[in-house]
């Protein structure tokens, strides 16, 4: 199955020069996005993961699926003060300014194994701030796995574990 047929790229969203990679299209195609998760099922299961977390937020539609078809947790990374109880803040840099992102508490054991899952990886800072977040709360990071690679952005380069990406743009 060609993927790159089910994702619709939209320019200039959210602001001007921005290429946006849109993939309510392939959650819209029932058998391209079964396959997909199948696909993702495959890369990550050699890695034995016991949790998979899910980035704000459209990482939670990737991880969940994921973590129903491999028996495992699931947990949330989400942007500061929308997680209810006792949570931990990771503060990264952003091209302007900063960004805070949290997770509960109890939602990660110490020496468990993680898997870190988003739609889209760009410049990799939120994968990276999501990875060393769930390294924070003792969690083994084994893998982090996204739809989509921009990979003349060379995100993957700064990532401390191994990326399985489905689809990559070269340019
Ligand atoms: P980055 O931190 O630069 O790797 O950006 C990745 C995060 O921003 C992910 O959560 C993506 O959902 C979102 N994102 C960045 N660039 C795009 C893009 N061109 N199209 C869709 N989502 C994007």
């Amino acid at each position: 199955m060609d993927f790159k047929e089910h994702i619709r790229a939209i320019p200039d969203f959210p602001k001007p020069g921005i290429l946006f990679y849109d993939i309510s299209t392939l959650l819209a195609h029932p058998t391209a996005w079964r396959a997909m998760v199948e696909e993702l099922a495959a890369a990550i299961r050699p890695h034995r993961p016991e949790l998979l977390v899910g980035i704000e937020s459209r990482g939670f539609l990737v991880a969940a699926p994921l973590a129903y078809a491999l028996g495992c947790g699931f947990a949330m990374v989400r942007k500061k003060g929308k997680l209810p109880g006792k949570t931990t803040r990771y503060t990264y840099d952003l091209e302007y300014g900063t960004d805070t992102i949290e997770v509960q508490d109890d939602a990660i054991s110490p020496g468990q194994r993680v898997i870190v899952l988003d739609d889209l990886i760009a410049t990799g800072g939120t994968m990276r701030a999501a990875i060393a977040l769930v390294e924070q709360q003792g969690g083994t990071v084994a893998a982090a796995a996204c739809i989509i690679e921009l990979a003349f952005l060379q995100g993957r380069r700064d990532l401390n574990v191994p990326l399985a990406a489905m689809i990559t743009y070269d340019r």
